[in-house]
């Protein structure tokens, strides 16, 4: 497929069957994610070598992205399932486990009578409900005079945008679910709720501990991340707007400018940015989308995401597949009349450790935009180059090479890259030339297309990339 921008697909009930999964895997999702808020580990397991067995069968990689939950804080379960919440009234909350009722409710947050502070707003159910904390015992319960009230059913999220929350980012259940990811070796884990870079770094010294190599997204959905952005994206190895959360915790005027913010200081940075939450919505239910969701997956790939992402439109909506050929559609026609999305000739930063390489990639770009070139080729082990690249945005193709099948699976949450398996070590001249021939022999080029490819010389060194070279296809 020769969209760019990749598609994120939430694997749930409605594409967890081996066929649904197959068909939407050929139709265009490039990576699937496993909510670990939802679904027991038998299930996730079972997604896992479901996607591995389709990948075998179709012979090229699709990423997994396991996305823990984070210190995410919940109503506890309430009698009959449901309480009408009064505006002007009070609720209490608190930390005991008791069924609900319209006076008083279960917060699955132990610390909340120590942390709170009165005159701070709790949101209830992504903000529909609104209550202010009016008294705390400091121990077990805190007192709630109801702004805006509603209905209130069980274990609904809560949103404390004004609390400093003592929670550790990583909770019990998250390490679990970690263990779970490092065993099955998959390829992105999201952390959810980050507040500050230190998060990443822990969550990273437990990944490196465990000697594999699981790239780490940090979603970007509270105040604090905001506040921390740029180191939280210098840590990380890509970036989600969770649009979510993010619209309750700051006023959701402003996600439209986070949103575009996130995108331009990620991609200064190399990191890609995942776009998440209510992009097809309505195609839960609905065959077709709004007008409105369209004009927001097309602002999306307009504002240079990486990925667009889809949660509950695959995970449990009637149409998975009329979602992914919505997503396909929409991006494509952005992608062939957008020309702003192309050439971003971000400049190497000097004195940089990678300088050499960042360089070369700056220039394969330039010039791949000069000649007009079919393809920016390179040859990657760890996958640095085809980031770099990326961040380019060239209007060339990215043909990415590697012996590593773990490192092409990474790569497809990237945009535009594509990549192929390729072990061979001759020499750059014969692996340069091999690739030429095979790119032409499997019709991604034709006689005459001109290409620009790095590498990195002596080819046995595996050293960073140094060298650049332009030439036609014959
Ligand atoms: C979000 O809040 O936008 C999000 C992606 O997180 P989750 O779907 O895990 O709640």
């Amino acid at each position: 497929m020769k969209r760019r921008t990749k598609v994120v697909a939430t694997i749930g009930p409605a594409s967890s069957d081996k066929e649904v999964l197959k068909t939407l895997i050929k139709e265009g999702v490039d990576v699937c994610r496993l909510n670990f808020s939802h679904g027991t580990h038998e299930d996730h397991i079972k997604v896992i070598k479901t996607i591995r067995e389709i990948i075998d069968e179709i012979n090229y990689p699709v990423a997994i992205l396991g996305d823990l939950q984070g210190p995410k804080i919940r109503i506890g379960n309430i009698k009959d399932n449901k309480i009408m919440l009064h505006s002007g009234e009070l609720l209490i909350m608190t930390t005991k486990d008791i069924l609900g009722t319209a006076e008083k409710v279960t917060i699955t947050y132990d610390t909340f009578p120590q942390d709170v502070e009165i005159g701070e707003r709790v949101l209830v159910d992504d903000g529909k409900i609104m209550l202010e904390v009016v008294a705390t015992n400091r121990k077990d319960e805190v007192t709630l005079k109801v702004l805006h009230g509603g209905v209130l059913s069980s274990k609904k999220g809560v949103n404390l945008p004004h609390t400093n929350i003592s929670q550790p980012s990583l909770t019990e259940k998250d390490k679990i679910d970690l263990e779970l990811a490092i065993k099955y070796d998959i390829d992105w884990i999201a952390l959810s709720f980050v507040r500050s870079a230190r998060d990443i770094i822990e969550l990273k010294h437990i990944i490196k501990k465990s000697g594999k190599n699981i790239r780490v997204v940090a979603k970007i959905e509270k105040p604090e991340a905001v506040a921390d952005l740029d180191d939280i994206i210098k840590e990380s190895d890509a970036i989600m707007v969770a649009r979510g959360d993010l619209g309750v915790e700051i006023p959701m005027e402003n996600v439209p400018l986070i949103q575009k913010e996130i995108i331009k200081k990620s991609m200064i940075h190399a990191k890609p940015v995942i776009v998440a939450t209510q992009m097809l919505e309505s195609m839960i239910e609905n065959i077709s989308p709004t007008r409105a969701e369209v004009n927001d997956v097309a602002n999306a790939v307009m504002d240079g995401a990486d990925a667009v992402m889809l949660s509950g439109e695959t995970s449990v909506g009637k149409h998975p597949r009329a979602v992914i050929d919505v997503m396909n559609r929409v991006i494509m026609r952005i992608e062939e009349e957008y020309d702003e999305l192309y050439a971003k000739e971000i400049e190497p930063v000097k004195n940089q450790t990678r300088f050499v390489t960042d360089s070369i990639c700056f220039d394969a770009c330039r010039l791949s935009e000069r000649v007009k070139a079919k393809a920016v080729v390179t040859m990657t082990n760890s996958g640095y180059t085809a980031f770099k690249i990326s961040s380019q945005r060239p209007r060339a193709r990215i043909f990415v090479y590697s012996g590593n099948q773990k490192l092409r699976t990474m790569l497809c949450l990237v945009w535009g890259v594509k990549t192929f398996y390729y072990d061979k070590m001759v020499s750059t001249d014969h692996t340069i030339e091999d690739i030429k021939y095979l790119l032409k022999k499997d019709g991604y080029l034709a006689q005459g297309d001109l290409i620009v490819n790095t590498a990195s010389m002596p080819i046995e060194e595996r050293g960073g990339t140094n060298m650049l070279k332009l030439s036609a296809i014959e």
